[in-house]
């Protein structure tokens, strides 16, 4: 007896083991027809499989039941749809060896080696396609088979793709007792391929599929591997689906950061200086500027003090924080003393035992070191004090261990508190190149940093406040679709730093905190770092992608290890709480997210150039410079352009920088005073306004920091 309970809680019996397939049917006809596969036990199975004990079972189909897309069956679907891909493309191409084909968020690949340097390219698509329409009308069953290792290897073994012998022993090696394939079709006619499964129950049920790009990759990424393609694909249940999904692929494509940022020169990534540093050119420096003092202005409002720190610190800080050697992985190495170097250098320092005494374990290492014939090799009068630690720098990877010493150079008591310190702080992070990803993925970044000392009955009201900025901003940009994720502990509290009832005080401060926003917002529990709950922002652009951006943590772990206190009421030093907070995450990331955001037309106050003045000819010329001069009187970055084009050619240009406002004057406009307005991503001339009254509304526009085409704008003042 096999006791299957259902999502529903109910139970259902069956006299043998089931397979997924026949617990669909038993619920219903329709449900058997629609299903693609099952969780059994939170596991992924074909509906083939048997369910041999008493589990617990949920049918996967496209659409789960409140109507959303089922991520399991998209993940069935793609990866069903990797082998026909892999199918069709060994038809056209039959000396192809296929490495690995996984599925992944929104498609799947399948590596390949072309061994005879004939390499599939863009124009084989449609051809390719054919083949696997083909495959899936002939709706042939995906059939698993299993296989003892020993002899799945030498079926492998005589096979002769390296690639998959490899796939095989990683398999065994992760503990797997039998290798498995899927043939499309029947075992031993029809193409297979060794594969963990599991898939969708014939070719028939992918709904819809394409092509979609190649790229180059490496063997296991090694560049000293084997030069595969990369051929990547997708599939939906529906057509509809998947033509909504290029829809969106291609506006993402034509959002995208890193081809606007060129064009519209925001900002340059130049081989010399180096992968992931980004140069912020004059026009995207313009923008970092304006946000910059915006939330500037903001952080005044609520009572912050403007700090600067340097780029460097020396490793003790970093040791006294934990940031040292604990996030070594992602940091730049050390930058040693000269001194220090030089002596090491004298007694022969290997670069291990460099690395050791940086790392503050020198002792055991460098006795060692010495114990193991290393004074046959370097002599006992060369061998350095083996007690002797390295002392360097390190360039900074947090900011806040300076600000924890900013507060700690001068004695506070609790009337002073909370002291808030802001910095747009500069910090490096070694990310691996593969990893790196124009602006928002880079090794160098400029942090909306703040560090707020509290008293521990202030915890709630700064957060709050942490929330009401991060609110006002997102606001002003238009960015109204986000999501909080407020992280607490989880069950097994004993990881955690800090009294366990201070704790259920700031996860309710954060909890509270995260309600006033009025988004939705979801408690992760496990997601809290060691020293604190954290609230995560979640924003989601104008075509649906979410950007995970800053946060806000509450620490109770730095004020301890920098022995933080403030003078209390009773005279004696109380220990406070440190709150982080870079709500934007850094400027580089976030300056990247809003060129997508809005697709290089940012509002007119954060835009490099915010009005051009466009003369019809020469005639115009001093009535140009005249409104020119105006402009720039109220602070508005406007230019002119006096070339010889024709008018026209002028817009386009214009245009293409995406100019916000453009300022057509003629020879009629100067007699009238009067300025012809065109506005960014209207085609049509808006009509004319007085010269003054353009001034001032451009002004004001600027000054309010209005979104483009919003009440009160002059473009919107063309609507009335
Ligand atoms: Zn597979
Ligand atoms: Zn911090």
């Amino acid at each position: 007896m096999v006791r299957i309970t259902l999502p529903d809680g109910s139970v259902k019996e069956f006299a043998s083991a089931p397979t997924a397939g026949e617990v669909a049917a038993s619920i219903g006809a329709g449900l058997a027809k629609s299903a693609l596969g099952a969780r059994v036990d939170g596991e992924l199975v074909d509906l083939a499989q048997r369910i041999e004990r008493d589990a617990k079972v949920a049918i996967v189909t496209a659409k789960n039941r409140d109507g959303t897309v089922s991520p399991d069956a998209l993940y069935l679907l793609r990866h069903s749809c990797a082998h026909v891909m892999a199918e069709a493309i060994q038809r056209l191409f039959p000396s192809v060896q296929l490495v690995y084909g996984p599925p992944l968020e929104t498609s799947f690949y399948y590596d390949m080696l072309f061994p005879d340097g004939k390499i599939m390219s863009a124009d084989d698509f449609e051809k390719v396609e054919a083949e696997m329409a083909r495959i899936v009308a002939e709706n042939r069953p995906f059939t698993r088979y299993e296989m003892p290792v020993a002899d799945g290897m030498a079926k492998l073994g005589k096979e002769g793709s390296k690639f998959k012998l490899d796939n095989a022993q990683r398999a065994v090696e992760a503990g797997s007792t039998t290798l498995s394939w899927y043939a499309t079709g029947e075992p031993g006619k029809d193409w297979e391929d060794l594969c963990r499964g599991p898939h969708v129950p014939s070719t028939g049920r992918i709904g819809a599929f394409k092509v979609l790009s190649l790229a180059s990759s490496y063997w296991k990424g090694d560049e000293k591997l084997d030069r595969l393609t990369r051929v990547y694909g997708t599939a939906f249940a529906t057509k509809e689906e998947l033509e909504q999904h290029v829809r969106l692929q291609e506006e993402a494509r034509r959002r995208d950061h890193r081809v606007l940022g060129k064009q519209l020169r925001l900002f340059h990534i130049d081989e010399m200086v180096g992968q992931g540093l980004i140069l912020w050119t004059p026009k995207g420096s313009i923008v970092r500027n304006e946000l910059q003092n915006f939330i500037g202005a903001e952080l005044r409002k609520q009572g912050y003090h403007q700090v600067f720190t340097p780029h460097i610190g020396k490793l003790d800080l970093y040791k006294t924080s934990g940031h040292f050697p604990y996030y070594k992985e992602s940091q730049f190495p050390v930058i040693p003393e000269g001194d220090d170097l030089a002596a090491l250098c004298d007694s022969g320092c290997s670069c291990a035992e460099l690395v050791a005494r940086l790392d503050g374990v020198a002792p055991q290492f460098a006795r060692e070191l010495n114990e193991r014939a290393g004074r046959e090799v370097i002599g006992p009068e060369r061998v350095m004090d083996p007690n002797r630690l390295v002392n360097g720098f390190l360039l900074k990877p947090m900011n806040c261990p300076h600000h924890a010493k900013i507060f700690a150079s001068e004695p506070h008591s609790y009337r002073d508190m909370p002291v808030r310190l802001a910095e747009f702080g500069t910090v490096y992070r070694w990310e691996q190149s593969g990893e790196l990803n124009g602006m928002t993925r880079v090794r160098g970044f400029t942090q909306d940093d703040a560090h707020l000392f509290v008293r521990e009955d202030q915890v709630a009201e700064e957060v709050l406040g942490c929330l009401s900025l991060v609110k006002i901003i997102f606001a002003t940009l238009g960015m109204n679709d986000y999501r909080v994720r407020v992280g607490l502990r989880d069950p097994d509290g004993s990881k955690y730093v800090g009294d366990p009832a201070n704790w259920d005080k700031a996860e309710q401060a954060c909890r509270d905190a995260a309600k006033t926003l009025g988004v939705p917002f979801s408690e992760e529990p496990g997601e809290a770092a060691f020293y604190g709950p954290k609230i995560d922002f979640v924003v989601k652009d104008v075509i649906g992608r979410s950007w995970q951006l800053g946060t806000v943590q509450v620490d109770y772990n730095l004020p301890i290890r920098f022995d933080l206190s403030y003078a209390g009421p009773d005279n004696r030093p109380h220990r406070p709480v440190m709150i982080h907070r870079a709500p934007f995450g850094s400027m580089e990331r976030f300056c990247g997210v809003l060129i997508e955001h809005f697709a290089g037309a940012f509002p007119c106050w954060l835009n490099p150039e915010q009005v051009r003045v466009l003369p019809i000819s020469e005639k115009s010329a001093a009535y140009a410079d005249e409104l020119l001069a105006a402009l720039k009187a109220r602070g508005v970055r406007a230019t002119v352009d006096h070339g010889n084009e024709r008018v026209q050619a002028k817009i386009k240009v214009a245009a293409e920088e995406k100019i916000p406002y453009m300022a057509v004057v003629g020879p009629r406009d100067a007699e009238n005073r009067v300025v012809s307005v065109r506005a960014r991503g209207v085609e049509a001339n808006l009509g004319e306004m007085p010269f003054d009254a353009f001034v001032a509304g451009v002004a004001d526009e600027i000054e309010r920091r209005l979104l483009s085409g919003a009440p009160g704008t002059v473009q919107a003042s063309f609507g009335k």
